[in-house]
Parts: C-alpha cells; sequence; structure tokens
C-alpha cells in the first residue's frame, strides 16, 4: 500500500480546523486533523510534507511520524510542523484501523474501561470560532443556537449551570472566570474587586449544589507567578479539582514552585509538545494531572508515549477537547485506551452543537460518561455537506 494524495480542507466558517485526508492506492482513506492556524499547517502539509510522505507505505505509522518530525525546525512544540505532523499522524491511525477493519482504541491495545466520565467544559456555541485566538475576544457569546450557551452561563449563574450539568449527570465543570482580569491587567495583577467578581462562581455552585459538582479551573497560562498563587489560594476554599495552565507552560522551575505553594491539583498541559517538555514537568514535580491534546502534540503515535510517561511518573492522564470533531474521537479512542485516563474533556455546545453540522458521528455521551466509538478506524467520517460548502479552501497534492 501506498500514499498517493494529501488532502487538505477548512472552511471559513470554521476557520481554525484543518482536516486531512490521506489517500492510498488501495482506495482507503484516512481522516485528520488539528487546529489554530488551519492556514499555516496547510501550507506545511503540501510545501514541505507531502514530498516525503507520498508514495510511501502508511501503515509505517512510527516512522512516518519520525520523517514528519526530523526537521531542523519542528522541535518539540505545538508549533505548526507538529500540528500538522499530528494530523497527518492521526488519519494514519484512522486508516490502519480501516485496513484491519477495528476501532482505532483496538490498535492502540483495545478497551480499559466500558466508559469513561466526562467532564464539561464551559464554553458556548461561538467560543474560539473565530481566527483570533486570544482569550475574552473569541468567546463570543450571545449566540442563541442552543440551551447549552454555557460560558455566559458561567460567567452569570453558574450555580443553575451546575445543576443543568448534573440533571443530565455531568458531575465535572471547567471553569474561567479569571480570564476578563487577567486581559485586563496583562496578567500582572489582581484587585481585591476582581478576585470577588471571579470567585463569584464558585460561591455559587457551592452554594447550590455543594460538592456533588467537581470543579476544573483553567487560567489559559495568562498570570505571572506570584499572582497565580494568590489566586491558587483564594480559590481553595472551594475545593477545586484541579488548577490548569496558571502560567505559561514554559519553566518546569516555576510551575513547580506553584505546585509546591498549593493543595490543590497542578493539570499541564496541552500546550506543551512531545514527550520531552512533559518530562520535564514530570521530573520536576511540577504536575499532577498530564493534559495531551492530540492534535497538537504529535498525534496518537506520540500522544499514547505521553500517556505512558505519565504512568510511569504515576500521574493520570486527561485528553484535551474543545477543538474539533475529529481530534475529539482521536481522543476519546486513546481516553478509552490508556489505563491510567481519570476523565476525558468534552463541550456539550461542541457535540450537541456544530460538530453535528461536519461530521457522520461524534462520541455518545450518556449520563456523564462517553463510550467507546463503533466500527473501524477513529468512526467518524466528513459529511458530503462539508465538500460542498461554498467557503471550502481545498488543497490536495498528489502523487
Ligand atoms: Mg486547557
Amino acid at each position: 500500500m501506498k500514499i498517493t494524495a494529501l488532502e487538505t480542507l477548512r472552511t471559513k466558517e470554521f476557520s481554525n480546523v484543518l482536516w486531512v485526508r490521506v489517500h492510498t492506492d488501495e482506495g482507503t482513506v484516512g481522516l485528520g486533523e488539528t487546529f489554530y492556524g488551519a492556514g499555516a499547517v496547510e501550507a506545511h502539509i503540501h510545501d514541505t510534507l507531502a514530498h516525503r510522505l507520498l508514495g510511501k507505505d502508511p501503515l509505517r505509522i512510527e516512522a512516518l511520524n519520525r520523517v514528519m518530525t526530523d526537521l531542523p525546525m519542528a522541535q518539540s512544540s505545538t508549533g505548526v510542523e507538529y500540528r500538522a505532523a499530528s494530523a497527518i499522524d492521526i488519519a494514519l491511525w484512522d486508516l490502519f484501523g480501516k485496513v484491519c477493519g477495528q476501532p482505532v482504541h483496538q490498535m492502540l491495545g483495545g478497551l480499559t474501561t466500558d466508559r469513561l466520565r466526562v467532564y464539561n467544559t464551559c464554553a458556548g456555541y461561538g467560543y474560539v470560532r473565530s481566527n483570533n485566538i486570544r482569550p475574552v475576544d473569541t468567546w463570543n457569546i450571545g449566540s442563541d443556537e442552543g440551551p447549552y450557551e454555557d460560558l455566559a452561563a458561567f460567567m452569570t449563574d453558574a450555580g443553575a449551570l451546575a445543576e443543568s450539568l448534573l440533571e443530565s449527570g455531568i458531575t465535572a465543570m471547567k471553569i474561567w472566570p479569571f480570564d476578563p482580569p487577567a486581559q485586563e491587567n496583562r496578567g500582572l495583577f489582581i484587585s481585591a474587586e476582581q478576585m470577588r467578581k471571579a470567585i463569584e462562581p464558585f460561591e455559587k455552585i457551592r452554594k447550590r449544589v455543594g460538592d456533588s459538582m467537581e470543579i476544573m479551573v483553567e487560567f489559559h497560562s495568562l498570570w505571572n507567578l506570584p499572582t497565580a498563587m494568590k489566586i491558587a489560594r483564594a480559590l481553595e476554599p472551594y475545593e477545586p479539582t484541579w488548577y490548569e495552565d496558571p502560567i505559561r507552560m514554559n519553566s518546569s522551575q516555576a510551575l513547580a514552585e506553584y505546585a509546591a505553594a498549593t493543595d490543590v491539583w497542578v493539570c499541564a498541559s496541552e500546550t506543551l509538545g512531545t514527550r520531552f517538555p512533559y518530562k520535564d514537568m514530570l521530573d520536576h514535580d511540577a504536575t499532577h494531572v498530564v493534559m495531551v491534546d492530540l492534535c497538537w502534540t504529535g498525534g496518537l503515535t506520540e500522544g499514547r508515549k505521553i500517556a505512558a510517561l505519565a504512568d510511569t511518573y504515576h500521574r493520570p492522564f486527561a485528553p484535551h477537547d474543545c477543538t474539533g470533531p475529529v481530534g475529539f474521537a482521536a481522543a476519546v479512542h486513546a481516553s478509552f485506551s490508556q489505563p491510567n485516563t481519570l476523565i476525558q474533556e468534552s463541550v456539550r455546545a461542541f457535540y450537541t452543537g456544530w460538530y453535528r453540522e461536519l461530521v457522520t458521528a461524534v462520541p455518545t455521551i450518556r449520563d456523564g460518561h462517553v463510550l467507546p466509538m463503533e466500527g473501524p478506524g477513529l468512526g467518524v467520517e466528513l459529511l458530503p455537506a462539508v465538500f460542498e460548502r461554498p467557503d471550502l479552501v481545498h488543497r490536495k497534492s498528489e502523487l
């Protein structure tokens, strides 16, 4: 079998999402995806990777992963080179599953459990839909697409939101009410008034539903270390489950200092690319939960190594979502195949909303748990309507 074409697709509406389809001489096609900088990733795939991959055996996944990342400018990052390699790697695993007639989680070693707990990342329908990736600006609150405008909800009525999630069996939620003051003060300091306001959602949740809801706190790497530590201490009475990316994830020493200053777990980080920066974080006792985005860190090939690395350090694994629908499916396959998966991220405004405009299947979520994907490969394809969209940007490099 050999790779005969690399095809990329992106749309103006969902401008962060890039899909890759890997075509073969036997007619089987693998589907992969990445998120952010879709145009730049597309260019890298066609300008640099195509001539390295066309004509190669797509089932030599490890070897091709090395071919894609063995570039002088692709050094342990979630940059364009790694996002491109991730999308193609995911497509190769999809292809492998299709060739063998098995789901990707089986190809990765099989199910470790029959269902996995999810938490709801409280984004709304329009969150990160536009190209601008600065925080707060991309919240796009106010869409009336459906009942799950959860970002507006956590900012205004977090207690009712927690109750609504519990009604559907979801017992963990992630929120980021500290982003507005971080953006306002460039992450340098937080006033007493800002602190009070950002803590309000935590008060409302605990008051309304007690400790039946777990709360993960996302900080999006917006704070300096002393302010992040001040916020960490202020939130401790509300017993959050984890603090995610409180500072820039480029100093294991600084994050270790943070981790030592609070009783709450630290989660790091989907912004890390490849297992090497994770090892550095683990070596320095800087993180408790290992979060990975397979669409950024090097695909399923690298993601499963990071999960194994976390397990070697007795740390749980927690795959990221809040990006695109194929990446979500890939994350669910990875989650089920890894014995140290703690919980899977999910966004109900996405999996009940725009994901369904684009793909044939989304993972089933029932009673706060996700079920394994069915069918060979990832079990998800782009809908025919995607190929007909007037805003589609389509490129193909052929053998
Ligand atoms: Mg995050």
